[in-house]
């Protein structure tokens, strides 16, 4: 007999978002994006970091300060390693799972790479321009944003 109690596409590709989360090297923030074509392979996953071969440990993580010595100018969003690591073939269609609502330069990336719905859980910075700015072009360019539904399943992975 089939068992019943398997997880569903969305927190399968929403778990596996929050488990690339766990690799980011960010102490403020840690986001995962998992992009999946229309009939649910997984095509390519990524979450922020640094630009490959600039140091974890000699780039700055900080928030505040001058530009120049915060995180701010260099790390690579989740979104946008997701799109670049995906090597071969088209994202044409592509659906994209994320932890956190998209920024304005992911929002882009996402729209001119062909992906067409974004699935989310969490969105802290609706209030930001950037925020806004994304929505706009999502609406705009008719890509789907849908809010993940969290069902507070629990799942345990001994590693
Ligand atoms: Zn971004």
């Amino acid at each position: 007999m089939k068992r019943n109690d398997y997880i569903s596409w969305d927190e399968y590709f929403m778990g596996i978002s929050l488990l690339s989360a766990q690799r980011s090297k960010d102490s403020h923030t840690q986001v995962g994006a998992c992009i999946v074509s229309q009939d649910n392979k997984i095509l390519s996953v990524g979450y922020n970091g640094m630009p490959t071969g600039c140091s974890d440990d000699e780039m700055p993580w900080d928030r505040n300060g001058e530009f120049l010595d915060t995180k701010y100018p260099f790390v690579c969003h989740a979104e946008l390693n997701a799109i670049l690591n995906h090597a071969a073939g088209s994202l044409q269609n592509a659906k994209i799972y994320v932890s956190l609502f998209p920024c304005n330069e992911c929002a882009k990336a996402i729209i001119q790479s062909g992906i067409k719905e974004v699935v989310y859980w969490e969105d802290k910075y609706a209030d930001t321009d950037g925020v806004k700015a994304s929505k706009k072009m999502f609406e705009l360019t008719g890509v789907k944003i849908r809010r993940y539904i969290p069902t507070n399943r629990e799942i345990t992975i001994r590693l």
